[in-house]
């Protein structure tokens, strides 16, 4: 029981429904509120989220975030700033994890990173896999690939049963970004 509760797991949110960035923000609220400290990273994407407001408003004494995308989410084929922005981001996790400073590390749209080849499902496994051993890692993003999905402990598929985008309702302030 002891070695379980100092042990840290690695989970996936993923699928193309809903809920995956507002799961692992949630985590971060609730670990937070344990008074523990989370380091969540974001790749592939640069804007300034409602989430990330609300975390250097009311959580930065716990929780702190960075971003490694460019201003727009990646959504088609990356340029070399986008590449290198993710890989100099997967370096910096690589020490945060390893570190042992915080109890939950975020790795929010790694799976993306994968996905459009800004590093490779083996060099993610790698870093995760060199954590400290208590540090929890949450892995997001739609296309978790095979690999990552396998070495993980838990994997949460979000599935899009509907979603009003398809009624044409845009993205909304507060509660999509
Ligand atoms: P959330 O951030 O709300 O938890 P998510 O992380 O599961 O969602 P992502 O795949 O990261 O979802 O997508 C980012 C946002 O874009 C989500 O809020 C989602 O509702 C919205 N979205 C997803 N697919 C579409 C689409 N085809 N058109 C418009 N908006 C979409
Ligand atoms: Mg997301």
């Amino acid at each position: 029981m002891e070695q379980q509760e100092k042990r840290g797991y690695v989970q996936v949110y993923t699928g193309n429904g809903k809920g995956k960035t507002t799961a692992s923000f949630g985590l971060a609220l609730r670990a937070a509120g344990a008074g523990k400290k989370v380091f969540i990273g974001q790749f592939a994407k640069g804007q300034l989220y409602s989430e990330i407001n609300a975390v250097h408003k009311f959580l930065s004494e716990y929780v702190t975030v960075r971003q490694y995308g460019l201003k727009c989410f990646l959504s088609k084929e990356p340029n070399s700033m986008e590449i290198d922005a993710a890989r100099a981001g997967l370096e910096e996790m690589r020490k945060i994890l390893a570190s042992g400073l915080y109890d939950v590390v975020i790795m929010e749209e790694a799976n993306i990173a994968v996905k459009y080849n800004l590093f490779t499902a083996k060099e993610l496994i790698d870093a995760v896999e060199q954590r400290a051993p208590k540090t929890e890692v949450i892995i997001t993003g739609r296309y978790a690939s095979q690999e990552i999905m396998d070495y993980a402990d838990l994997v949460t598929e979000m599935r899009e049963v509907k979603h009003y985008y398809q009624k044409g309702v845009m993205a909304r302030k507060g509660i999509e970004f």
